[in-house]
């Protein structure tokens, strides 16, 4: 017996249908493109940049196995930003080549599609787990203090706050992330479990921009998350802590002839309200 079909079915030439040979195209020219800006996020550190629409940006492991905590904006409007959610229902629970993060509501259109995986090889593994996980969200100093009893200051949650500081934002911006490189899953309970990443030095997942992006990056303070930060067999992962590489490419122009970013979502309803009538006369 089969599993039940995906509820959210892609329909012929909507933006859900994806060319993936644009993608491969853009994925496959290597040599067209423009390293444009290139960084290293050190351990249990966040960064933001920006990634301007129909250009690419790849994060990678340069030492070794490392989570990644990623959040992203429209660089214009911090409102419209990753819906995980709905990304899960629309995409999958982990995602990987030609799936797309999708932004809130109400303007609900991919914010990026991922052109490359270096892990895509990974599948899904005896325990039902895969990489690049939406399932869950970062770690935070909140849960942290709930679980141990003690402050400490470089979760995800707080990396990310800093990150976007210079941006504006602030806590209230940072959102339910992607935890690229991460493989998870869910047990015969429902519960949510991390495992070790399978990522090796050298690895990478790279990404096009819809729109353009404020994008964030956490250095996730549990590591490759090998040992247990929180638990019984809890200390700490520091020696299993790597940094994470971000490279921006600008593609070359012809690679990208004929691409817009997507519109915000049709509907132009209003909810079942009428507005109300607007005043006549003079006020008082
Ligand atoms: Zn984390």
């Amino acid at each position: 017996m089969g599993s039940p079909a995906a509820s959210y079915q892609p329909t012929v030439g909507s933006v859900m249908d994806v060319d993936r040979d644009f993608y491969d195209r853009l994925a496959q020219h290597t040599e067209s493109r423009t390293l444009v800006e290139r960084f290293v996020i050190p351990i249990r550190s966040g960064r933001a940049w920006e990634v301007p629409a129909g250009w690419l940006c790849r994060v990678s492991t340069p030492e070794g196995p490392q989570c990644g905590d990623f959040n992203v904006w429209n660089r214009h409007n911090p409102r419209e930003r990753l819906w995980a959610s709905r990304t899960r229902q629309l995409q999958s629970a982990h995602v990987t080549q030609y799936d797309r993060l999708w932004s809130t509501l109400p303007h609900l259109r991919p914010l990026l599609t991922i052109t490359a995986d270096s892990l895509e090889w990974y599948g899904v593994d005896s325990d039902g787990a895969r990489v690049h996980d939406l399932l869950g969200s970062r770690c935070d100093p909140y849960v942290n203090r709930i679980l141990t009893g003690e402050d400490f200051d470089f979760h995800c949650h707080s990396n990310l706050t800093r990150a976007v500081l210079p941006y504006g934002l602030t806590e209230f911006d940072v959102h339910d992330v992607l935890n690229i490189f991460t493989c998870t899953g869910l047990n015969d309970r429902d519960e949510y479990y991390m495992k070790p990443s399978p990522a090796e030095a050298g690895d990478f997942f790279e990404f096009f921009a819809e729109q353009d992006l404020l994008c964030a990056l956490s250095t996730c303070p549990a590591g490759d998350l090998s040992i247990p930060f929180w638990g019984p067999d809890a200390r700490d992962p520091i020696e299993v802590c790597r940094p994470l590489a971000v490279e921006v490419y600008r593609p070359a122009d012809e690679l990208t002839d004929g691409w817009s970013t997507p519109p915000i979502a049709a509907y132009r309803g209003l909810h079942g309200m009428a507005l109300p009538e607007r005043p006549t006369g003079q006020p008082g």
